[in-house]
């Protein structure tokens, strides 16, 4: 029943190779920006290419200002910080996301609180985040608590999965109503689109990861994207051991954080951006094909991109009828070579985040169940 997939994909990549789900591809251009950037000595916290990478983010992204950061967890973090997350806060999540979005929530200190996703765009759900906050919040002095746990809730941060943006538009209405500041997680959706406004920038900040897996790379990488002038200034004198400009005293005002992004990772980053139109319109047209190839399968449906928003498709995903089903494909896959992977294990049912506060969750547990994530990187030479 899945030969014809993985002829399909075999196909696809034209290899007799194993085909990872999404591994990084790199040019001479990344050498050259990369040999460049050691050529000037200029290999860690300062140099241009930090400065350059800033200002092609801020372009692509429509965003006011991008901070780059040494990885996207970092990024979240201090974006969480900066918008007055404090130990003991409670933050609301989705179950369904990488670790990352919970970690950082809880190097704040702060305990996230799990809140379901919908379906189709597999991001936080407002109708489950209002139902949440109807049930459990209450707003004392313009400040919103948790009205049977005491505690203040600080924060909303949803997550674009696999670069399908979720429905932040009205995530933001709700967080109005509430005063809950929000932080896009956007990690996967560098190249994705609500309406005409990149994921990251709907929010009071959004947050971009350039690790090895993700649509383009520099090893290792983040960004803060915002629209706040302050914040982005706040955001980099935190990053940067919160230094006083001086020509050579060191003085701090803040215990800040070496969270800046390295100027040889910068470099690559920056040459990667060259071609990250091309890479995602060849990623485009593989959902496409995948699309295509799946309407005539009755085993398996093609997770689309939601109406009026247009996805990076970093991870290109479908929905398996059942579990049993799930399991049988991603060993048959796997074992031809095929990495395929199911959605990850919900945030709740991991040791140190199973006793967080949690809603209703029906449809982050049944996306768990059937989703499988498909090969969905470029080929070698982009
Ligand atoms: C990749 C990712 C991050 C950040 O990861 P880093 O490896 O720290 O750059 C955060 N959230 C989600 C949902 C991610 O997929």
């Amino acid at each position: 029943m899945f030969d014809a997939l993985i002829e399909f994909v075999r196909k696809w990549y034209d290899t007799a190779q194993p085909i990872p789900l999404h591994a990084p591809t790199f040019t001479a251009l990344d050498k050259e920006f990369v040999l460049d950037a050691i050529d000037s000595t200029f290999v860690s916290s300062v140099g241009r290419y930090v400065d350059r990478f800033e200002e092609r983010l801020a372009d692509y992204t429509g965003a006011k200002r991008a901070v780059a950061i040494v990885n996207g967890t970092a990024a979240l973090q201090v974006a969480l910080r900066l918008l007055g997350v404090e130990t003991g806060d409670e933050v609301i999540t989705q179950p369904l996301t990488f670790v990352a979005t919970a970690n950082a929530i809880a190097h704040q200190g702060a305990q996230p609180v799990f809140v379901d996703v919908d379906q189709d765009t597999m991001g936080l759900s407002p109708h489950a985040l209002q139902s949440w906050l109807q049930a459990n919040a209450e707003i004392k002095d313009n400040i919103p608590y948790n009205r049977h746990a005491g505690h203040r809730i600080a924060a909303i941060v949803p997550m674009h999965t696999f670069g399908h943006p979720c429905r932040i538009k009205e995530i933001m209405e709700i967080s109005q109503q509430w005063s809950i500041p929000v932080v896009e997680d956007a990690a996967e959706a560098l190249g994705s689109w609500t309406g005409r406004k990149h994921c990251g920038t709907l929010a009071h900040a959004g947050v971009l990861s350039f690790n090895g897996n993700k649509t383009i790379t520099c090893g290792g990488g983040g960004a803060i994207l915002t629209n706040n002038k302050n914040l982005a200034d706040r955001a980099k004198h935190l990053t940067t051991t919160a230094k006083v400009p001086h020509p050579w005293e060191f003085e701090h005002d803040e215990v800040g954080y070496n969270y800046r992004m390295p100027n040889l990772n910068a470099a690559l980053a920056c040459a990667q951006m060259e071609r990250l139109d091309a890479i995602l319109k060849e990623k485009r047209a593989l959902a496409h094909a995948y699309q295509d190839f799946f309407q005539d399968q009755s085993w398996a449906n093609f997770c689309k991109e939601p109406e009026g928003s247009r996805s990076n498709y970093w991870l290109c995903a479908v929905a398996m009828k059942n579990e049993t089903l799930r399991d049988k494909f991603l060993q048959t896959t796997n074992k031809a070579g095929i990495m395929t992977r199911p959605a990850w294990k919900l945030m709740n049912e991991l040791p140190m985040y199973c006793n967080c506060q949690s809603g209703l969750l029906k449809n982050a547990k049944l996306l768990r169940q059937h989703i499988v994530n498909l090969p969905s990187g470029v080929r070698s030479n982009g």
